[in-house]
């Protein structure tokens, strides 16, 4: 049984198919990459397993409990944590700052802004803090601006503060969308370090195939709204429906 079970999802926006009886079932600690041509649907079932969109038909579960119904910060409770496709971190702040947020969101049991001064006098909150940013390799920039820092920087940083939270399943869209290739491999490495160390299932959509195959256990190809194959990565590498999938891309 899988972590999470995705069954006959289906979602249209309109007259337009995004979603059309989709399954999915992601393996507990594994990589599970969802690829598949611009408009296939990706970030749409992303959007159903954290609440953001409700499916029109199916089931989604995960760990033996529907998410379906919930909110997303329900589901987040649940232990479900995404990053989305533009980091969300806070520019204002520095490294710091931010890493303390979700950490004492999480303590707190809610998940709204606090004045960062009240935070920073909670007991124990700046050691897991600094425990976070060493573990994630960025200690020596607590003091900097978020804003500031490189793209793989920022998307370090939020990763960071997603896995503060603990969760069982990560969710990520498309992480290194737009970045240049030595933060794409910065953020490759990272991601093989977390499933190295860490009892966690990662979910990723990823468009550059040399992120999918560095890290990916299974892969799962949608197209047009349907999976067209899930399977592992060397028979999904030269699979002749995959390949008419991407052709035109
Ligand atoms: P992907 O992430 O694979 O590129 P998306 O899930 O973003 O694809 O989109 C799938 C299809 O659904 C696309 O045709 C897109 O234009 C459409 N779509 C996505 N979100 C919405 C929305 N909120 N309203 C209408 N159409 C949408
Ligand atoms: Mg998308």
């Amino acid at each position: 049984m899988g972590i999470l079970e995705v069954k006959n999802v289906s979602k249209n926006f309109g007259g337009l198919k995004a979603l059309s009886d989709v399954n999915l079932n992601v393996r507990e600690n594994t990589v599970h990459a969802i690829i598949g041509p611009n408009g296939a649907g990706k970030s749409t079932l992303l959007n159903c397993l954290v609440g953001k969109l409700i499916p029109d038909t199916g089931s989604v579960m995960f760990d033996g409990q529907s998410v379906l119904g919930r909110k997303p910060f329900e589901i987040n409770q649940m232990g479900i944590s995404r990053v989305f496709q533009t980091p969300e971190i806070f520019g204002d702040l520095t490294v710091m700052e931010n890493m303390l947020i979700p950490i004492f969101a999480r303590r707190d049991g809610a998940f709204r802004m606090h004045a960062i001064e009240s935070i920073r006098n909670e007991a124990g909150v700046i050691e897991q803090a600094e425990k976070m940013l060493i573990d994630m390799n960025m200690i020596d920039k607590r003091h900097m601006h978020a804003a500031s820092m490189s793209r793989g920087d920022k998307r370090r940083l939020e990763i960071g503060m997603c896995l503060s939270q603990e969760p069982r399943l990560l969710l990520l869209d498309e992480p290194t969308a737009g970045m240049a290739r030595a933060d794409t491999n910065n953020t490759i490495d990272l991601l093989k370090q977390i499933k190295a160390e860490r009892d966690i299932t990662i979910a990723i959509i990823e468009h550059d195939m040399h992120v999918v195959f560095s890290l990916a256990d299974r892969i799962t190809v949608l197209a047009q709204g349907t999976p067209l194959v899930e399977d592992e990565p060397q028979n999904i590498r030269g699979n002749p429906k995959v390949r008419e999938a991407y052709l035109g891309e």
